[in-house]
């Protein structure tokens, strides 16, 4: 018996990490999680298990264009997440896409450097980013990122907005400043919109030890929290919940006992 097929589609273009916790394959996951079809590119090829990443192999740029053109033809993306990159000239193509609304709204994660320490792309990647701004639903930066892509120092709260601003002034909409790398017991995620609206999300650090995958799965799920039609500050507090929760039931593999996510429930209420 055939199902009418009424579910929203989510695209991912990322990097595939072969042990599961970033990148393509928690994208996916995390897509199928929360009830939308997930579509998927690899940007690029990493070698990395749970204590690390030993290296990063982008795809070129006109074999991923094949791939799109391909999926393209019969997929209308409703949300497209970028997440790792393989490299200014996939990022310059793919906008080309994204101005002719074909990747429907994009949520931008710049992933620059993995959470165990890796750089994980080339140093032309932050201004071909940068370029991209107007284009964006939003960008999830951790601050480290938001530093890099601003050029400025981003240790306080009041300087994070100020690097905001200048993302802003380039013509981003929206962008979610992540506080999981400042000290403390409670982690405040912070929804900044251009017109000057802006949202608190509050919730405490679980002291899990190393984690992996924390951002990928995040925006991910704000990615699909958009495509089932939720506006920008409920998709949100419900990416966060949902991430919080996947990170506090998750599995730790590896020598280093990393923790990864856990994907397998719905959105808590
Ligand atoms: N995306 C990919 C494909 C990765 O391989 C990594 C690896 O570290 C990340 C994202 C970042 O993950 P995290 O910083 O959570 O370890």
């Amino acid at each position: 018996m055939s199902q009418k097929n009424n579910k929203p589609t989510c695209l991912a273009i990322s990097g595939l990490d072969p042990s599961g916790g970033a990148g393509l394959i928690a994208d996916v996951r995390t897509f199928s999680a929360l009830g939308v079809h997930g579509l998927g590119l690899v940007s690029a090829e990493t070698v990395q298990n749970a204590s690390g990443v030993e290296a990063v192999l982008p795809k070129p740029a006109r074999t991923l264009q094949a791939q799109l053109e391909c999926l393209l033809a019969d997929f209308q993306p409703t949300v497209t997440k970028l997440g790792l990159s393989g490299g200014a000239s996939q990022l310059r193509l793919l906008k080309r896409y994204a101005e002719q609304g074909k990747l429907g709204a994009v949520v931008l994660d710049p992933v620059l450097v993995a959470s165990r320490g890796q750089t994980l792309t080339t140093s032309s990647v932050p201004a071909a980013m940068c370029q991209w701004l107007p284009e964006l639903a939003l960008l999830t930066p951790n601050l480290p990122e938001l530093a890099t892509l601003s050029g400025q120092s981003v240790k306080s709260a009041a300087q994070a907005e100020h690097a905001a601003q200048r993302l802003f002034e380039l013509g981003l909409r929206a962008i979610l400043i992540k506080g999981g790398h400042r000290r403390g017991q409670q982690i405040i995620d912070r929804l900044l919109l251009a017109e000057g609206d802006s949202y608190e999300f509050v919730h405490a650090r679980q002291n899990v030890g190393k984690t992996h995958g924390t951002g990928c799965h995040l925006s991910s799920a704000i990615a699909a929290e958009l495509a089932l039609g939720r506006d920008l500050p409920n998709a949100c507090a419900h990416a966060i919940v949902w991430t919080q929760h996947a990170l506090a039931t998750g599995p730790s593999f590896g020598r280093k006992r990393v923790r990864y996510l856990n994907d397998a429930f719905a959105t808590p209420e």
